[in-house]
């Protein structure tokens, strides 16, 4: 597992300067409920990097974070992978605020952002992805969704969890065909604090999925396929 300590310290370098833009930006905007430094290396940056496993392993290509928020886990993957990168959030405001940051961290070449839900963005550059990340965006089956009409075949969701219900599961796997995703690992780990639980779960498109894709915004979230 790669660890902040083991990336470059230019890597390091931008990764922290992200947080610290994040946590002076959040003073002035509802960016996220983390605020001090300590908290952020742990929740924010630590936490993101734990799914740099699964996004290297994922076919090469561009990658997208939904519901990025202040970017995470974005921005720190964007930053260790090298990986060309679209940041999504339906929340304008966060957008304009996290593409200054991307400017001052010299990032604006790779990584790029998107204000708009990303049912839209799939109308637009529909299967142009190769991987997709999202954390506390949704629920998993909503994720499968969200993700099958931006994914290219055989691209990779990767789902950041933190406790996870039987039920939030069995819901996954019973829109596997609709979606046209199909679950391909479930990893349990800690956090360096000994007592965060995370779980990554990671889906690939697999199919063409049963329902045509996107449906119509919002109702992903709002009208579940389960
Ligand atoms: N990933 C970040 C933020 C999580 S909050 C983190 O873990 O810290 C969830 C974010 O998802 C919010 O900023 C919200 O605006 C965004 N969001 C919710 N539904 C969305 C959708 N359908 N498309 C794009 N963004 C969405």
């Amino acid at each position: 597992m790669t660890r902040f300590e083991d990336l470059s310290l230019e890597q390091q370098e931008l990764i922290r300067k992200h947080l610290d833009l994040v946590i002076e930006a959040n003073k002035t905007t509802n960016l996220t409920r983390i605020d001090s430094v300590d908290d952020g290396m742990l929740l924010h940056v630590e936490d993101s990097l734990v799914g740099l496993e699964e996004l290297q392993s994922s076919p090469e290509g561009l990658y997208a974070d939904l519901g990025t928020g202040a970017g995470y886990p974005g921005i720190p993957l964007a930053i260790a992978s090298g990986r060309e990168t679209v940041l999504v959030d339906a929340r304008q405001k966060k957008m304009v605020i996290l593409d200054s940051i991307i400017k001052e961290l010299g990032l604006e070449e790779n990584v790029s952002t998107y204000a708009g839900r990303a049912e839209l963005l799939a109308r637009s550059r529909t299967g142009e992805f190769s991987v997709i990340t999202a954390r506390a965006l949704s629920k998993l089956a909503v994720l499968m969704e969200l993700a099958s009409p931006l994914l290219e075949y055989d691209g990779h969701l990767v789902c950041y969890k933190a406790q996870l219900q039987d039920e939030e599961i069995d819901h996954a796997l019973k829109v596997q065909k609709l979606t046209g995703m199909k679950l391909v690992s479930d990893r349990k780990l800690l956090l360096s604090d000994g007592e965060t639980h995370r779980r990554i779960v990671t889906f690939e498109k697999a199919s063409k999925p049963k329902v045509k894709l996107p449906r119509q915004e919002g109702m992903a979230q709002k009208n579940p396929l389960y």
